[in-house]
């Protein structure tokens, strides 16, 4: 594979972010924006508005997948590191059955300290085992350039690596808005399944 400019991939993924957001039908463009607004006038338990989050999520970036490079089995991210709040923990353990590690205080870590050696614990046979309950940044995760080139293990630590995603803020901001009261404290995925769906 030749060498890509970041130059190369911002002009080609600016035209692919354009043509993913016109494609996006009117009543759905509207229906994301007024999320925030909408999940804090939703008297539910916080599990329930969590889902509308990643229901929502989830219908938006059903429209990105023909303009994205990400193909089935790529599985690159996957090994890079995946931070997630306490809270969405647990709404992953009570779907699959498991206690996540609870951790007291937020830990961070460099997106690529995980390396190609350790990948998210629920990576199998290079797909996510969890796929129906995976977290929200692993459902916005989408690359836009023409193929995976900078999501590659060898290419993610060179200091112009800049992967074209697009940031659907308002997705984020209600999700904050859910958790920010109940449990906030952040880490990676591994830090609360070092196992996986595996035994303790
Ligand atoms: S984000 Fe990158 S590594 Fe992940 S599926 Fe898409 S192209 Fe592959
Ligand atoms: S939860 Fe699934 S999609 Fe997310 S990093 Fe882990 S294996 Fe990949």
């Amino acid at each position: 594979m030749a060498d890509r400019s970041p130059e190369q991939t911002r002009q080609y993924a600016e035209i692919k972010l354009d043509e993913f957001f016109k494609s996006v039908p009117p009543e759905l463009k509207a229906h994301v924006v007024t999320l925030p607004k909408r999940i804090t006038q939703i008297s539910a338990r916080p599990v329930i508005r969590l889902k509308e989050v990643l229901n929502t999520a989830d219908q938006i970036f059903d429209h990105a997948g023909k303009f994205a490079a990400c193909t089935r089995g790529c599985g690159h991210c996957c090994h890079v590191s995946v931070p997630i709040t306490q809270f969405e923990a647990r709404y992953i353990g009570e779907n699959l059955g498991i206690q996540p590690v609870e951790q007291k205080q937020t830990i961070r870590h460099a997106l690529t300290e995980f390396g190609s050696h350790t990948p998210c614990p629920f990576l199998k046979n290079a797909e996510c085992s969890i796929y129906e309950c995976r977290p929200l940044t692993c459902r916005m995760h989408m690359n836009f350039d023409v193929d995976n080139y900078w999501c590659l293990h060898e290419n993610w630590n060179k200091p112009e690596a800049k992967i074209p995603r697009p940031t659907i803020q308002p997705l984020v901001d209600a999700y904050h808005l859910v958790v920010n009261n109940v449990a906030p404290i952040m880490a990676d995925i591994r830090d609360f399944f070092p196992h996986g769906q595996g035994a303790a």
